[in-house]
């Protein structure tokens, strides 16, 4: 008797009817976010942000505050020295070798000084010490300058003129401002880091420069 009530019992919704509303366990509430409230994240960490902190945390955890310009000052350092007699003498070296009185036949031939020497500052540029000393390995014949040269080359990071690719939808954007206040947009239309491409980023920065941000995403 059992069996035929219950297969004769109304089907709880049919097949064509409105598909049963699943009430939402309450656990999901636990943590509630304003509705109105897009999620920030930060797109080299992604960690979770709110609209305030998400450029702050940004550019204070992930920019580098400086950065280290091949031959900031040509290729050679001056050494005051004075002469036997005390008159001052003007010691020229160069930077790689630490050579005396170098000749530009000598940087061409042992340094390959003019791959950078010819480029604007922005493309010689690394945001870390250690990028520039790799870049001298491989680009000036294996001379790494000396530390006190090094950070002669170093200067405070300017990003109001550096390109970046938004991840969301790979424009093109110059200098940092232009950047947050773009990716801000796409934020608040409620996309997050689950939607960025990296590779976005990466493609339409043929010159490299900001492939030496891609480590922080790892
Ligand atoms: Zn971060
Ligand atoms: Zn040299
Ligand atoms: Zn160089
Ligand atoms: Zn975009």
């Amino acid at each position: 008797m059992d069996e035929v009530f219950r297969t004769s019992s109304p089907p709880r919704f049919s097949a064509s009817g409105p598909a049963p509303v699943e009430k939402t366990s309450p656990n999901e509430e636990a943590n509630p976010k304003p509705k109105n409230e897009p999620l920030y994240q930060c797109t080299f960490c992604h960690q979770n942000l709110t609209s305030k902190s998400w450029k702050r945390h940004e550019a204070s955890i992930h920019l580098p505050q400086s950065q280290w310009v091949c031959q900031l000052n040509g290729g050679c350092v001056h050494s005051p020295s004075k002469s036997m007699d005390g008159s001052p003498i003007d010691s020229k070296h160069c930077v790689f070798c630490g050579i005396l009185d170098p000749d530009n036949d000598h940087f061409e031939s042992n340094h390959r000084s003019a791959e950078c020497a010819l480029k604007p500052v922005a493309e010689r540029s690394f945001q870390r010490k250690d990028h520039l000393k790799q870049h001298c390995r491989l680009v000036h014949e294996g001379f790494v300058p000396n530390n006190q040269v090094l950070e002669s080359w170093q200067v405070q990071a300017d990003y109001s003129h550096h390109r970046w690719s938004c991840g969301f939808c790979g424009e093109k954007l110059e200098g940092w401002d232009e950047r947050a206040k773009h990716i801000r947009k796409h934020f608040q239309a409620g996309l997050t880091m689950a939607d960025w491409n990296s590779e976005k980023c990466l493609e339409t920065d043929a010159d490299g420069l900001f492939n030496e941000f891609t480590e922080y995403l790892e």
